[in-house]
């Protein structure tokens, strides 16, 4: 079952009020898991990121939580808080590459202040730099010759959007592999994914063969390695 609390957030920047609901537990319907990391469907976008509503400046929600319950008498008609998906370009035909500069422009600023903070959203400009090409149409599903070229026309501007980020990806998930390893929770199969994508294969072989449960997911991935394939794929 999903439950949510309402709660209030006051923007540390502007002191704004605004309401927010805290998710208390959820239960998954149906979901699709990538090699990233990220979780599509059945799952509630994160919303660790608020955007406050009066002043627009983003903020971490928990810097927002204001302590105890609210006393709803006073503050039942406050508007809700904004988050990336309210923004104007959300529907804009090069939304990922302004997700992606957005969360750059936020690491860029000094907008993460801990380890865990930078980790947020160095995972988030990963995901949306693979957002790019994270539904390429496989040229196989293609059903007669017009859509044939229609998929590989889109699949090559697709990837070669994709690599004019090569180097913002690359630095990125080098940064991002260091802070993983330094925290104290290591997920091996998401390690050696990390090396792969960020095109060592040898070291992503070299983490998976320490492995003692192959799973299917991990079988996925040594398929992948073994093929020298750095592209994200639904795990
Ligand atoms: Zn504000």
């Amino acid at each position: 079952m999903t439950t949510f609390h309402p709660i209030i957030l006051e923007c540390p920047q502007c002191g704004a009020l605004m309401s927010a609901y805290e998710l208390m537990s959820y239960t998954v319907h149906r979901s699709e898991n990538y090699s990233d990391g990220k979780t599509e469907f059945g799952m509630p976008a994160s919303k660790d990121i608020s955007i406050c509503t009066a002043c627009r400046l983003p903020f971490w929600r928990e810097d927002g939580r204001l302590p105890g319950d609210p006393d709803w008498e006073e503050h039942g008609d406050l508007g809700s808080v904004m988050d990336l998906h309210d923004l104007e370009w959300t529907f804009d035909d090069d939304r990922d590459e302004k997700t992606i500069a957005f969360y750059k422009d936020l690491l860029d600023n000094g907008f993460a202040d801990t380890d865990e903070r930078e980790v947020f959203l160095r995972v988030r400009i990963w995901w949306s730099v693979n957002d790019l090409v994270r539904h390429l149409s496989s040229w196989r599903s293609a059903r007669n010759l017009r859509m044939l070229r229609a998929i590989i026309k889109h699949r090559r501007e697709m990837l070669s959007l994709f690599n004019t980020y090569r180097k913002l990806f690359d630095q990125n998930l080098e940064q991002l592999i260091f802070l993983y390893i330094k925290g104290d929770d290591v997920d091996l199969l998401y390690l050696a994914n990390m090396y792969r994508e960020s095109g060592n294969f040898s070291k992503a072989l070299e983490i998976l063969d320490k492995v003692e449960r192959k799973s299917s997911s991990w079988r996925k991935l040594k398929k992948k390695v073994g093929k020298k394939d750095g592209l994200v794929f639904n795990i």
